[in-house]
């Protein structure tokens, strides 16, 4: 149980949404652990974030959440990055360190962490589907955690190939492409098979294209998918016998990560989890 003296604030800068999942968990998780604290969900437009920037530092808040539109676009106001942050490019989580505001990157982090239940990522070849903002942040951060080969499959060669660059070039690990057109087929030595694209996000029948027959038992296979969690894509890797692990994780670990940042303290999970599940009635 923490017992800090002060009230703080975080708060979430994005895009309007009808709900935050992540403001959810971490009422819960203040509340749980006795603390005074307020996490404000901000709906920022583009134009206004400079000026709401200035504001978070004028009034002191503790840090925040960035997300979409301005995970890139918030480095420019921020006093310094962390190392993950500034290889991807983005920050999703900043914190006040003294007078200074730092961007984090937690979304990768989060990944590995909720990975780690069921495999160590070091030394493992994993493919990852997508090249967008979330497979950056999972690549980058396998990379870091030394997996031995990725293999980013994307439709869009110019996205992929940037990410490759970026994997081989800054982040020392060994990567390659693929361009993505038709059905994939997850080669023969792929460990862990990770889907970073938005297919299925509030479409539980959304496939991915993918040859199902390459899916072999004992193959670690992710999404990252929130809403449903229960995708097309991991319930055809659950019927070939691939152990599964969903985007749940990810989020509640990423929020775990943020929670430390900001407190100092590990928050309980499992308060978070339960309060996940309860905002997407599961
Ligand atoms: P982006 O828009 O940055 O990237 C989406 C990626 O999906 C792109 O690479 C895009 O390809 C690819 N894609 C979309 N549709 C298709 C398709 N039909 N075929 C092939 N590729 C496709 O989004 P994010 O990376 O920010 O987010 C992706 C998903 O991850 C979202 O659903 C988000 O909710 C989820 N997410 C989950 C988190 C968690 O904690 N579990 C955290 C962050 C995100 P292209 O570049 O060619 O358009």
């Amino acid at each position: 149980m923490v017992t800090p003296s002060l009230q703080e604030i975080v708060c979430c800068m994005g895009q309007p949404v009808a709900g935050n999942p992540t403001q959810y968990m971490m009422e819960k998780a203040f509340a749980a652990a006795g603390m005074d604290w307020r996490y404000l969900t901000l709906e920022i437009p583009p134009q206004a974030l400079c000026d709401a920037a200035r504001g978070m530092k004028a009034m002191g808040l503790r840090g925040g959440n960035f997300t979409l539109p301005h995970k890139v676009a918030i480095i420019e106001y921020l006093d310094g990055l962390s190392e993950a942050a500034e290889l991807m490019g983005a920050v999703n989580c900043v914190n006040r360190d003294g007078d200074r505001y730092i961007g984090e990157n937690t979304d990768g982090k989060g990944f590995v962490q909720s990975l780690r239940d069921v495999t160590d990522p070091a030394e493992k070849r994993i493919v990852i589907l997508g090249a967008g903002g979330a497979a950056r942040a999972i690549a980058v951060e396998l990379g870091l955690e030394r997996a031995s080969h990725l293999t980013i499959v994307s439709r869009s060669p110019d996205r992929g190939g940037e990410l490759v660059e970026l994997l081989q070039g800054r982040v020392h690990v060994d990567a390659s492409l693929v361009v993505w057109d038709g059905d994939f087929a997850v080669p023969v030595e792929t460990e862990v098979l990770i889907n970073a694209t938005s297919i299925g996000h509030l479409d539980a029948r959304a496939r991915v294209p993918l040859s199902a027959s390459t899916l072999r038992p004992g193959l670690v296979v992710a999404d990252v998918i929130i809403n449903p969690p229960h995708t097309q894509f991991l319930r055809t890797a659950t019927d070939c016998g691939c152990t599964t692990l969903d985007g749940l994780g990810m989020l509640i670990n990423q929020a775990v990560i943020s929670f430390r940042i900001w407190t100092g303290f590990d928050p309980d999970a499992d308060v978070m989890r339960e309060a996940l599940e309860e905002f997407l009635e599961l």
